[in-house]
C-alpha cells in the first residue's frame, strides 16, 4: 500500500494511535486539519457503523484520497449500554473527562465488580477513491474500576479496567493499548481489507 489516508477526526489522541497502527502499511495518515479539510459533520447515525460512514463520506466529498473514520464508545452493562454511541456527548461535548468519569463512577457506586462489566466498541469506515465503502468493528471487554487510574490514553481510559493486564487502560503504554484496543483491532481488520486494494492517491 502507498499514498495517503485522511482520517476524519480532530482528536489528537486517536490520530496518534492510528498513525502507530498504520505505520507498517507505508501509508501516511493525515488528520483533516493536516489535509486542510474542514467540514460540518452531523453524527446522527443510530449505530457506530452509520456514524463512521457519515464522517468518512463527508470528508470523502472534499478529497480524492482514501478517507477513513471511526466511531467508538463505552458501553456499561449496569447502565443498559450507556453512554454508548453518545460517549463523546455524554454530559456535554465540552465537559472534561475528569467530570464525566467521576459521574459514571458515582452512578456505579456500591455496584459489585461482577456487575461492572463494560466494553469499548469501535467501528471503522473507509471510503476508497473509487467510491467503494468498507466497515470493520471490534471491541474490548473489561469492567469499570472503583476510581480513576493512569495518565496515558484519553477519554474514559482511567476508569476502564483491562482484565488481561490488571491495569486501567490509562495505565497501559501506547503499544500495549494498541495491541488489544477496540480501535487497534478494528484497524487491523480494516488494514487487511485495504491490502486487497491498491490506493493510487498520492
Ligand atoms: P467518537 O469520537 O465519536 O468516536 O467518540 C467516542 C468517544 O468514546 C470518545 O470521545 C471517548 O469518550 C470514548 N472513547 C472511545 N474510544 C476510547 C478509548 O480508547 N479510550 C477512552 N475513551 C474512548
Amino acid at each position: 500500500m502507498n499514498g495517503k489516508i485522511i482520517f476524519a477526526t480532530g482528536n489528537k489522541g486517536k490520530i496518534k494511535e492510528i498513525q502507530m497502527i498504520m505505520e507498517d502499511t507505508g501509508m501516511q495518515v493525515l488528520s483533516m486539519k493536516e489535509a486542510g479539510i474542514s467540514v460540518e459533520i452531523d453524527e446522527n447515525g443510530a449505530t457506530y457503523e452509520e456514524n463512521a460512514l457519515i464522517k468518512a463520506r463527508a470528508v470523502a466529498s472534499c478529497t480524492d484520497c482514501l478517507v477513513m473514520a471511526d466511531d467508538s464508545g463505552l458501553e456499561i452493562d449496569y447502565l443498559h449500554g450507556e453512554p454508548g454511541i453518545y460517549s463523546a456527548r455524554y454530559l456535554g461535548e465540552d465537559t472534561p473527562y475528569s467530570v464525566k468519569n467521576v459521574a459514571l463512577l458515582e452512578r456505579l457506586s456500591g455496584v459489585p465488580r461482577e456487575k461492572r462489566t463494560a466494553r469499548f466498541i469501535c467501528a471503522i469506515a473507509a471510503v476508497l477513491p473509487d467510491g467503494r465503502e468498507l466497515t470493520a468493528r471490534a471491541s474490548i471487554e473489561g469492567y469499570i474500576g472503583d476510581d480513576e487510574r493512569g495518565e496515558h490514553g484519553f477519554g474514559y481510559d482511567p476508569i476502564f479496567w483491562v482484565p488481561e493486564f490488571g491495569r486501567s487502560a490509562a495505565e497501559l503504554t501506547e503499544e500495549e493499548k494498541n495491541k488489544i484496543s477496540h480501535r487497534g483491532k478494528a484497524l487491523q481488520k480494516m488494514k487487511e481489507e485495504l491490502r486487497k486494494y491498491e490506493n493510487n492517491c498520492g
